[in-house]
Parts: structure tokens; sequence; C-alpha cells
């Protein structure tokens, strides 16, 4: 199923503390609202974080939220939608309910120390509810009744993550399935198999009645621990709302690796200048332009989130806003629509990625994105479940954890001649051996610390355990032959037989510490090599050093200039390539029905101007050579905004051609 491009969620946390509920609302002015402003999908309420319900309930009638004006509020929004084209799924919270924490203390999650929550005094609904308590029976009366009662196009259930829950009902079914509850590692496990049956046994109760309605279980994040409740999905929304706790990077992060499940995939922002809740604030329309067109570019549906006024009329001025970004998705949609990503990178993700939040992405993996979105390179993030075939490159960022399985599969992909750019950790079994493609063997010493802790990868203030390459030949292109602080100790090694040492790693005088220091920061190169630090055999270049964490911790240029002229090595022609700023973002897909690529370019700057990043401005580019391989006849090449054709040369498989003019985003047709 492909989902619809122009989507709001409708926020409706409402509270008993307010009278007039939906007192302004009229239901022919709603849809009407959201219809001029280009809306074709709208997430509405049925049941709120508060507890309340804003349908005609006959099995909770006390549920209703007291105050709400017009009972039929959620059937008379679907109603005038429906008349107007528009999709309405519907909203039920999961695992936050504020009513039914105090009616049934014994349903909510508890911790292995026996707290509950945040205590009585919180300001907030954020308490979680146990799925394996009987609030289950409630969620599912509460889910039947809408499908007896409503037209469902669609269920979204929000929060539903899983959470290490030590409640009598837990804990019985620990001891009956024979799990050790004293047990944390354990607990985690069980903690995701309830939420997974969770999620598979609610979409088999709502196929049991509707075949066709999409299903949507929110936990605010998507990683790879979703692999194993897959079939309980219909689609993803990727709940990432760039002003908001998840910031910039957890988007493309999270979709570059969401789009290789299979599944067609929703990218949520908010019109709000920081995140839900934000009532009565403004995200900056340039702002909003660029996160529609970055979830496009992605090959996401674009979805806008919004709160509705207890009043429940919808703010003329925030859908004027919403209008002007979505007119301009509406006309880009034809180009958009079945487009698939073309890449050749797979970046492996670190085993942090596996389970984390989405407040918490690894530092590793976080760097090689900053890097390869910086020079436009075409990648995808997988895991192990990932097919590596179709990728001409793999990245092991730092820390890849290796397990048997995981190391046959790579030992046959580099067999096979794909190409490896490993760091630091990245193939390290549990046992301290390499995996065999890897061309090192970690030393018997490694620095410790006046502690005797390992210092590898650290990152300390003064840097007291800096070394420094000294680049050179291919790998030192474009950086002078001298020294170059690497502010994290790198894993010490030594090349194996055959391989070639491209660059040792340069000790300091001596490591920092209170018995001897040089000035402010790292002491200086002793000129003498120590380790081997980056190492070549064939189709693998490995570097000892965390290289991609120094990038994200400390944004050291060089070590991004080293790392693109690793991949210049093993991939000498990527797929697409630009001489613009390093701002300039590029992204190639492919409508194959269409035959034609659509080659996305994405111009905005995120700027540090208070704890979130801004986007006030947009700044435009002129005169920007770009270079695609495209192995068909290129027929023409066509600016999307000025509708004109772009001259361009195409010799061995290379497109050639200057994009005249940039204005934030443009789409540039390639048609063979
Ligand atoms: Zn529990």
């Amino acid at each position: 199923m492909e989902l619809r491009f122009r989507q709001i969620h409708l926020d409706f946390h409402t509270c008993e503390h307010l009278s007039d509920i939906g007192s302004r609302f009229d239901a022919e002015e709603f849809a009407e609202t959201l219809h001029s402003a280009g809306v074709d999908s709208i997430t509405c309420f049925a049941r709120c974080h508060h507890g309340w319900l804003y349908y005609p309930s006959d099995r909770y009638p006390e549920k209703i939220h007291p105050y709400l004006k017009n009972k039929n509020l959620l059937p008379e929004m679907i109603e005038a939608c429906h008349r107007r084209g528009i999709r309405v799924p519907i909203y039920i919270t999961v695992q936050w309910d504020e009513q039914i924490r105090h009616e049934h203390p014994e349903w909510r999650v508890m911790d292995a120390n026996g707290k509950v929550g945040d205590g009585p005094y919180t300001d907030s609904f954020y308490q979680d509810l146990c799925v394996n308590s009987p609030y289950r029976d409630y969620l599912k009366n509460i889910t039947d009744e809408i499908l007896q009662t409503l037209p469902v196009d669609g269920l979204f259930f929000d929060i539903v993550s899983p959470r290490d829950c030590s409640c009598r009902y837990c804990m019985e079914s620990m001891q009956q399935q024979g799990i050790d509850a004293y047990d944390p590692v354990q607990r985690q496990v069980f903690a995701q198999q309830s939420i997974d049956s969770f999620k598979l046994d609610m979409s088999a109760f709502i196929r049991n009645q509707n075949q066709d309605c999409s299903i949507f279980y929110n936990g605010s994040h998507i990683n790879p621990s979703i692999r194993s409740s897959l079939a309980a999905y219909t689609h993803f929304e990727l709940e990432s709302l760039p002003s908001g706790s998840w910031g910039y990077l957890h988007f493309p992060v999270v979709m570059r690796y969401a789009r290789t499940l299979g599944l067609d995939c929703l990218a949520h922002t908010g019109k709000f200048h920081t995140e839900w809740g934000d009532f009565h604030s403004f995200k900056n329309r340039e702002a909003l332009e660029y996160e529609c067109f970055h979830m496009l570019a992605l090959g996401a549906k674009c979805l806008i989130g919004d709160q509705l006024e207890p009043c429940g009329k919808l703010s003329q001025p925030v859908y004027d806003l919403v209008g002007s970004v979505y007119h301009q998705v509406q006309q880009k949609e034809p180009w958009c629509c079945s487009a698939k990503a073309v890449t050749e990178i797979g970046v492996l993700a670190p085993h942090g990625f596996y389970n984390g939040s989405h407040l918490h992405l690894p530092d590793s993996l976080l760097g090689a994105v900053k890097m390869l979105e910086d020079r436009s390179y075409q990648f995808d993030i997988l895991d192990e479940f990932s097919d590596f075939q179709s990728y001409k490159l793999l990245i092991l960022p730092d820390d890849v954890a290796i397990d048997n399985t995981l190391e046959e599969k790579l030992n046959h992909y580099a067999a096979q001649g794909g190409a490896v750019l490993a760091s630091f950790e990245s193939g390290l079994s549990a046992d301290g051996k390499f995996m065999r493609f890897i061309p090192a063997l970690p030393l018997s010493h490694q620095t410790t610390d006046l502690d005797g802790k390992p210092v590898r990868g650290k990152f300390y203030v003064s840097n007291n355990y800096a070394d420094y390459l000294i680049p050179k030949g291919d790998i030192g292109k474009g950086l002078p032959e001298t020294e170059h602080v690497m502010y994290a100790k790198g894993l010490e090694v030594q090349a194996t037989e055959g391989s070639e040492v491209l660059l040792p790693a340069i000790s300091s005088y001596f490591n920092r510490n209170w018995r001897h220091f040089c000035s402010h920061r790292q002491t200086p190169s002793s000129s003498t090599p120590s380790y081997d630090a980056v190492i070549r055999r064939g189709n693998v270049i490995y570097f000892a050093h965390p290289i991609f964490k120094i990038y994200n911790e400390r944004g050291a240029k060089w070590c991004k200039t080293l790392i693109y002229n690793a991949l210049n090595m093993l991939l000498p022609r990527p797929l697409v390539s630009h001489t613009g700023p390093t701002t300039l973002h590029l992204y190639l897909n492919q409508q194959c029905s269409a035959s034609r690529y659509i080659l996305h370019a994405l111009h905005y700057i995120p700027l540090h101007k208070s704890n979130i990043d801004i986007i006030e401005d947009i700044i435009d580019l002129y005169q920007i050579p770009i270079e695609v391989a495209v192995s068909q006849d290129v027929k023409q090449v066509l600016c999307f905004s000025s509708g004109t054709s772009l001259p361009f040369e195409h010799s061995n498989g290379v497109l050639y051609f200057t994009l005249p003019k940039l204005h934030g985003h443009e789409m540039i047709e390639i048609s063979y």
C-alpha cells in the first residue's frame, strides 16, 4: 500500500480542567480548512493521553470527555473529511493514560526497585501502563468498539515500546515461562517479547474485523528490534520532530534504515516551533519546507503534527503555513510516487543502534552519516539481517560487533569482491580477535590509564592519550604531510602479513597525567611511529582510530578527508558527485516505471541559534557542476522548478551537467 503524501497528525490531549471542549467545532469548516491546505490524510483522536474519549462510546460513557460539547466530534470529523476524499486514521493511546493509572495503579509498569513512574507530584502523563496487565482487555474493548461503530481507515497506536517491568502480571508470566525475573538481561528480553506479542496480538484482533485498515504502533523511533514484530505493521511512521528531542540528524539515520525493510514510510515533523504540545507556536516556513522536501528526497511521505485547540477550531494561520508547503509537495508528488533510492554504500549499524531510543544514536553512526551526507554519497543503514549483495561497499564504523553468523556473511561479501571500510573495534570478536578480512591484529599490549583501564576510543578534556597521523600518498591527498592529531587513541594493532601499512600512528612524547603534562592540551608529537594506523589489503581499508566518533565529537575535517580518500581508493567513481559546498546534499531516486531517475538537491542550513537548531533562511546556490553515473542512454535532463532542459554530456557511463540555480530544493529528472 502506498501512503498518502500530505498528512496531518492532529494531537488532542485535552484535560478535564478545561471546559467548552469542541465548542467552536464545525465539521464542514474543519474539513474545508484541511482540503484548502492540500491535506489528504489526517490522524484524529478517539482517545488521548489524559484518558478521555472523543466519540459517543456506549461501552465507556464515563470516559467521554466531561466537557465535550459535541459527543460526535470524531465521527463528524471522519464524515466531513471522507466527503472530501481525506483519509482519517484513528489515534489510540496505549502506554500513557492519566485516568487509568489512577483507577488501576496495579496496571502500571513497575521497575525492579518497585518504583512506579515519577511519583504522585509529576506534572505529566508520562507514567507507563503495562500491556501484560488486564489493561490489554480495556485497550481491545476500546479498539473493538471503534471498529464496530466508526469507519476505520487506519489505527495509530501511540506509545508502544518495551518496558522493563516487574509488576505482578509480568513476574507471574516470567515465572511461568521459566525466565529469571531477577536477571535484568532476561527481563529486557522478556520486555521486548511482551511488546512484540502485544502488537502481533492486537493486529490479529483488528484483522478479524477489518482486513484493510492501516496499522501502526509508535515507539518514537525505529531500529532493528522492529524486525521481530514486522508482521504487525502495514507501514512505518517515523516520529522525528527535528526541533524537538530528535534533532535534525535522527530522521535521515532512521529513514536510511527503515526504507530497507520493505514497508512504505511516512515521516513526522510538526508545525510547532519545538515539539508536541507547543501551543500557539509556529515552525519557520523555510524549516517546514526543508523538513518536508527532505522526506521526499529520502523516499518518505510527509506528515505535519498539529494540536487542535480545546475549542475544536483549526487555526487558519497554521493551515496557511501547512498549505504553503503542501501545495508545493502536491506539485512534486508525481516525481516521488513509487520512487526507490539508488544506493551503493551500506553502513552497518553499531550495536548501540539495535535497542537504543531516539535520544541515543551511536556517535560512530552519526559521524559516518555526517561525513557521507556532506559529500552526497548514496547510502543506506543496514543491520546484520540486511542483504549486503546490492552494495558495492560496506562501512563498519568504529564499533560494529560481530558474531559468527555476521562474520560468515561478511567474509562471503568480501570474498565476492565487495569493498569494506572498517575502523577501530569493528570486526573484533568478543574474545579480542579480528575477523578474517580485517588486515590487522591487536597488539598484546594496549595503553591503559593510571587505574589500569584501557584508554582506546575514550575522549578526555585535555586529550591525554591523543596520537598523530602524518597523511601522505593517496590516503593523505589534500592534507599537508605533517602531524594531524587524532583526539582519541586507536586500537593498537599491527598489519597482517601481505597487507600494506598506509599510515602509522605517531606517538606523543608522553601520555598526559599529573606526573607530566605540557601546555593546555595533548602532548606534542615525538615523531616516533608506534602502531599501524591505516592498513589496506585488496578491497579492504582499516583505520585503527575511532575516526567516525572523533569526527562526530570534534568535527576535525582531516578525519573526513582521510575517509573520503579511502572511499576514493575503494570506490573511484561514486554514483553522484558535485563541487558545491558540504551543505548541498544530493539524493538519487529512480522511478523504474517512468524510466527516469530523480535527483533531489537540498540546500538548507540548520544553525545552532539556541539549544535547538533553527532554519530561517534559504541561501541560493548557482552554477553547480553535477556528475551522476547512469548506464542507460540519457534522453533528457529536466529541471523541475524552471521546466527547462539542461545541456548535458554523457560519456563512459557518467552524466555531466550544471544546475544553474538552486533555491532550497530542486528535482532534476534524468529520463532514459
Ligand atoms: Zn508489567
